[in-house]
């Protein structure tokens, strides 16, 4: 298949990508692994869950689990639950839940699974929409309660992710979702780190109820345009999202004024609340899903929001593009974007405006507007302030610290930013230290002299061109309706 989209791209594009002796492209390869992986981690879990479960539960497990895969909102807490006395475990201090990530990128410490893959909606993007025949099932309560505290107690997850699809009506999954939780922490005294999502159009006292013993609550937008998620999930609006997430702040900004009062009230979603936006199943900008993570980043209770590059699960239907492969880079981009909005004091419109409506594969979004922006470097690092420094591609938050804590004890030189971690390959680009030279003594020259179309292809590695130009290749333009 890759090779004969490779033969296709030599005649349409003029190029041809390198193949390896499986024939195929280092994306295709790296998406193989990935899958192989998986398949291997799939094969760990049910090792692990065989001795202790019936043949029934396990098959109910393995096919919910694999279902609530495609949900990427989970990968961080920010709570704290240390150990109590007739409470069973505890979260790690500090930095909340430990975590790893399948090479997919999936969370794995936590028990990621649905209560039921069975849905009365038709979400044209998910895997378990009403229309397709897949495998179903669904947990009991109190199944899914004992596997949980089953595998917290073997050390085998360090808490729950859970999720559903809606059965019969918002209220009647969400009224099991709650049970669960309440009869986890109340009934066998579970200590770990709990993850809700909140199903949409449920109501405001199961929230309420579910917030007391969840540690997170999420409810994910999917598709920031409205228009685009009617389109795709006609059963959804944008009010049945907002108002679980509106209700969801209103009870942690309570909670944190009754906590001054009461210093042993009891927490309400103590590690705030996250979203998913899908990216590249609709028409959506990079711009459009940007600005909407801005706005929700104003929310105070907005932990993280997620990019989930679009699985093609669902090809037959005509409403969703083809794609070859999820879009991996696109979706690397976005989080380098909101990295740069939540750490480094980029303003949205900074990143994304209407001139340039998506993001640049070939370069991360600092230097990308680096170039755009060579007007402000420059940046003298010996007197520069902390924010203008942050601003300089290949210095992180860290190293930016670093150096404005070092320069109180005597000039930083090219060689201090080294040991500090600064990239100097691009940083040198873009400041002044005193002595930067190149490999040949001569001083560097810098985005201004050279001009930052000349310095671009200097900054763009011929992997990342390639993989760019792969990824803009396999994916077909949506059908005009
Ligand atoms: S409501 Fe959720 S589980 Fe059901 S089809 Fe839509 S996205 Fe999938």
């Amino acid at each position: 298949m890759f090779r004969r989209i490779s033969i296709l791209s030599f005649y349409f594009f003029n190029i041809r990508l390198p193949l390896n002796n499986r024939g195929e492209t280092k994306l295709a390869a790296k998406l193989r692994i990935k899958m192989k992986n998986e398949e291997r981690r799939m094969k760990k879990f049910s090792y692990l869950c065989k001795n202790m479960l019936t043949d029934k539960t396990l098959e109910k497990l393995r096919i919910l689990a694999e279902s609530a895969k495609y949900d990427v909102s989970c990968s961080s807490s920010g709570t704290v639950r240390s150990g109590r006395k007739g409470m069973v475990g505890n979260t790690v201090g500090g930095v909340g839940i430990c975590h790893s990530f399948a090479d997919d990128g999936r969370c794995i410490s936590l028990l990621k699974v649905m209560l039921t893959n069975h849905c009365k909606y038709d979400c044209a993007y998910c895997i378990n929409r009403r229309s397709n025949d897949i495998p179903r099932a669904t947990l009991s309560v109190s199944e899914l309660e004992e596997i949980t505290m089953e595998f917290y107690r073997r050390n085998y997850i360090e808490g729950l992710f859970l999720s559903s699809g809606v059965v019969r009506n918002p209220d009647y999954t969400m009224e099991r979702l709650t049970a669960i939780v309440r009869d986890l922490r109340t009934v066998h005294r579970f200590n770990g780190y709990i993850h809700l999502k909140s199903i949409p159009g449920a109501s405001r006292e199961l929230l309420a109820e579910a917030g007391r013993y969840a540690d997170r609550m999420s409810v994910n937008i999917e598709i920031p345009r409205e228009e685009s998620l009617k389109l795709l999930a006609p059963e959804k609006d944008h009010q049945s999202v907002f108002q679980p997430m509106q209700l969801i702040q209103q009870g942690v900004l309570e909670n944190k004024e009754d906590r001054k009062k009461f210093r042993h009230a009891p927490r309400f979603v103590p590690a705030g609340q996250s979203t998913q936006m899908i990216v590249g199943a609709t028409k959506e900008t990079d711009r459009d899903i940007l600005f909407m993570s801005s706005s929700l980043y104003g929310q105070p209770t907005m932990r993280r929001v997620y990019y989930s590059g679009y699985v093609s699960v669902n090809t037959y239907d005509p409403r969703l593009p083809v794609l070859k492969q999820p879009p991996l880079v696109r979706e690397n981009r976005l989080y380098q974007a909101d990295w740069l909005m939540r750490f480094y004091q980029f303003k949205v419109d900074e990143i994304v405006d209407d001139a340039h409506a998506n993001l640049d594969l070939d370069v991360d979004p600092k230097l990308g507007w680096a170039l755009r922006h060579p007007e402000f470097f420059p940046v003298d690092i010996n007197t520069a302030a902390y924010e203008h420094i942050l601003r300089v591609p290949g210095i992180g938050v860290k190293s930016a610290n670093l150096i404005v804590n070092s320069r109180r004890f005597g000039r930083v030189t090219s060689f201090h930013l080294k040991k500090m971690g600064v990239v100097m390959k691009k940083a040198k680009y873009f400041i002044t230290c005193g002595e930067l030279t190149d490999a040949y003594s001569q001083p560097i020259v810098g985005v201004n002299e050279l001009h930052p179309e000349r310095l671009r292809p200097l900054l763009v590695s011929k992997a990342q061109q390639k993989r760019a130009a792969a990824e803009q290749q396999l994916s077909l333009e949506f059908e005009e309706e």
